[in-house]
């Protein structure tokens, strides 16, 4: 195949990486208990404070985003202990499950895939269990391509219980408004494959002081993910274990980005980019998974139809170079899903609903053509 090199990586992680962070992640190496890689734990740790809207520490793990999951879970409910956890999709699920192989008593509370929780949901829920430790959230549910409304739901959580309020924000941090402090979470988490523009490796888990109240006591075993060691090694600059260096390297690279972009812009980037998608998508008469009163500005969800059949739709694409991703569980063969963060623009969007169009006119669909991009376009015009 020629220009084996040359495709587009639209899906909602791993993210394409900037030239600049990959330049940056091949500096030398260097002693993981220098003064330098220690000036570099810290400022890493410090400058990510924004991206989460806090003033509390970031701890840096090596690891996928599902490590910072595990850690959260660890680190706050002992064996026995219940939990709730609000699953809107795969990775809600996927902290359930994590939760439950810890042996606490998971309460699930299950909605529908494709719809986001609502706070009167998780207020009737919570009152009917006040043993409660922990509550669970997903802030963007990359499986559907909902945006929970975390702020509010964090709000009914410490209205009604002393439980902490514990968040994924994988597909969310650095790509979406998130204010940890303000919106009262007490663990906040992401990785770096998705909004952060990095490569995958790194896992960031943003503690508030009455987390950290509950993970100096926790009593679960724990050992490479126990956060009392991340948060002790942190104060003197460092971490327990080898951070992954290059990656840090990298992270830099990524926060002066954001930083000359303007984080409010970089949010505001983001949602144009949903609403660019979204308005294309519809142009081709494909419906969309979520509502827009409720869909994430990293990642849309498009359903297949009685005619077009989502997985041959996302196949056609891979053949023209543009790579999206599957529906999981049981939305697999049913949607596909569309990244669109970190290092995306609205060209970006437009190349990517082009393809569309030519690969619905090879599956020998009818196709307006330009009517994805005209739509998309008119979006962009208004801004
Ligand atoms: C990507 C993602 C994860 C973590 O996945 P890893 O493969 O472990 O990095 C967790 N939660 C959400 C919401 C995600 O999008």
């Amino acid at each position: 195949m020629p220009f084996e090199e040359k495709f587009h990586l639209r899906i909602p992680g791993p993210t394409p990486v900037p030239l600049r962070v990959q330049h940056a992640m091949n500096r030398p190496m260097i002693g993981h208990r220098s003064a330098e890689c220690s000036r570099l734990v810290q400022k890493c740790s410090q400058r990510l404070q924004s991206v989460f809207g806090t003033r509390e520490n970031v701890l840096i793990i090596a690891g996928s985003g599902t490590s910072a999951l595990e850690a959260a879970v660890a680190n706050t409910v002992a064996p026995g202990e219940e939990a709730v956890v609000v699953v809107t999709g795969a990775f809600g699920d996927r902290f359930a499950k994590i939760a439950d192989r810890f042996g606490a008593r998971v309460h699930r509370l299950d909605i529908p895939w494709g719809e986001a929780c609502s706070p009167d949901a998780l207020k009737s829920f919570l009152l009917s269990r006040p043993r409660v430790k922990a509550v669970f959230l997903t802030h963007c549910e990359t499986s559907t391509g909902v945006l929970n409304p975390v702020r509010d739901l964090a709000q009914i959580v410490r209205e009604h219980s002393d439980a902490l309020v514990i968040v994924d924000g994988v597909s969310s941090v650095g790509g979406v408004p998130c204010e940890m402090d303000a919106w009262g979470i007490d663990i906040f988490v992401t990785g770096s494959q998705k909004a952060l523009m990095l490569p995958p490796g790194l896992a960031f888990v943003a503690v508030g002081p009455r987390a950290r109240k509950v993970i100096r006591q926790a009593e679960a075993p724990r050992f490479y993910l126990d956060l009392q060691a991340y948060q002790e090694q942190l104060e003197k600059e460092t971490t327990p274990f080898t951070p992954a260096i290059a990656h840090l390297f990298g992270l830099e690279a990524a926060l002066d980005m954001l930083d000359e972009e303007g984080l409010e812009n970089v949010f505001a980037r983001h949602r144009l980019m949903m609403e660019m998608t979204r308005a294309g998508i519809r142009a081709l008469g494909l419906p969309l998974l979520a509502e827009d009163a409720v869909a994430s500005p990293t990642v849309t969800a498009v359903r297949g139809t009685e005619t077009i059949d989502a997985t041959a739709l996302q196949k056609e694409l891979r053949r023209i170079g543009v790579v999206v991703a599957s529906g999981q569980q049981h939305l697999k063969g049913k949607i596909f899903r569309i990244g669109h963060m970190g290092y995306c623009d609205p060209l970006d969007v437009l190349t990517l609903l082009s393809a569309t169009e030519t690969a619905l006119h090879r599956l020998g669909k009818p196709v307006r053509w330009g009517a994805a991009v005209a739509a998309a376009e008119e979006v962009w015009s208004r801004v």
